[in-house]
């Protein structure tokens, strides 16, 4: 692996709807070292690359099937088969609610021919992107909420290990990270279904980051939120947390999340952004809506 490798975020999610096969290609011609799967599972048990467990803000579903509507108001992939899924349209993300984009200099929402697709799907696209163009551009699979899976009667993780086995990632070697942010799962991904690919335990919440040496005990790196990296600003400049020398010490990789050109907050550019937190903060990998500028900046 690369000293600091990029990682497409959704795919190239900055120009075109996330989890797209489209924005999938279009990310591969940007020479990431990875491009990001979240992965939950359709009612018969395909795992889906979708962002969330719901489908109402991304795609057409609630004017396509409304009274698939749980009582909570929302749609939920588990609910649908692959082929009712196939039928929906899928849009730049917005508020369910207002119907707003999230983003309003992206994709204009609700229009394109784009749709879900399956893990196995989206593989094969990368696989074969990586024969014709003779790059070796690696994925890197979510295993989105496992417990509410196992509570719907389902297991996520041995589906999607069987299908990343059948399809060569194995071993640390084989260009495939895994990551989940539920811990416990991550655990026993390792410890009891022995899986021997490169894993990252992802980090929400501050006290997580307190829990690295455990972390360490089965993953190869972390995903933790950029903001957990940064301490207070002396004298107008940042200044760090010690998350990544004390990642570092224990052997563990540091992939924070999220790079968005977009969405600077603290930051007055991205150039700033990202010579803050992938030199100076010194990381190892960053998620990014925007490969293109993240593969431009560390190729200088
Ligand atoms: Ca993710």
């Amino acid at each position: 692996m690369k000293p600091k490798i990029v990682i497409a975020h959704r795919g190239a999610s900055g120009y075109l709807p996330e989890h797209t096969l489209a924005a999938k290609a279009m990310a591969h011609a940007m020479n990431p070292d990875f491009i990001e799967q979240d992965l939950v599972l359709s009612k018969d048990n395909i795992p889906i690359v979708i962002h969330d467990i719901y489908l109402d803000d991304v795609t057409d579903v609630s004017l396509k099937f409304p009274d698939k509507k749980r009582p909570d108001g929302r749609f939920y992939v588990i609910d649908f088969t692959f082929n009712e899924l196939k039928t929906l349209q899928v849009s730049e993300r917005f508020n369910p609610k207002t119907g707003v984009q999230v983003y309003k200099n992206r994709f204009p929402k609700g229009v394109g021919n784009f749709t879900l697709h399956s893990l196995e799907e989206e593989i094969v696209l990368i696989q074969g992107l990586n024969k014709s163009t003779g790059k070796n551009i690696g994925i890197y699979p979510e295993i989105k909420e496992p417990n509410f899976h196992k509570k719907e009667g389902k297991n996520l993780t041995e589906i999607v290990l069987k299908t990343l086995y059948q399809f060569g990632y194995k071993t640390k070697e084989d260009n495939c990270i895994l990551q989940c942010f539920d811990a416990k799962e991550l655990e026993r991904i390792r410890v009891e279904l022995k899986c021997e690919l490169f894993l990252v335990q992802l980090i929400e919440f501050e006290e997580e980051t307190k829990q690295l040496n455990h972390f360490s005990s089965y993953a190869n790196g972390i995903g933790p939120w950029y903001k957990q990296l940064l301490d207070k600003k002396v004298n107008g400049k940042f200044t760090f947390t010690s998350l990544v020398t004390d990642a570092h010490k224990l052997g563990l990789k540091v992939h924070p999340y999220t790079f968005r050109a977009d969405d600077l907050n603290e930051f007055s550019t991205f150039e700033e952004m990202m010579q803050t937190l992938i030199v100076d903060a010194n990381i190892d990998g960053a998620f990014t809506d925007f490969p293109d500028k993240v593969v431009t900046f560390l190729n200088k």
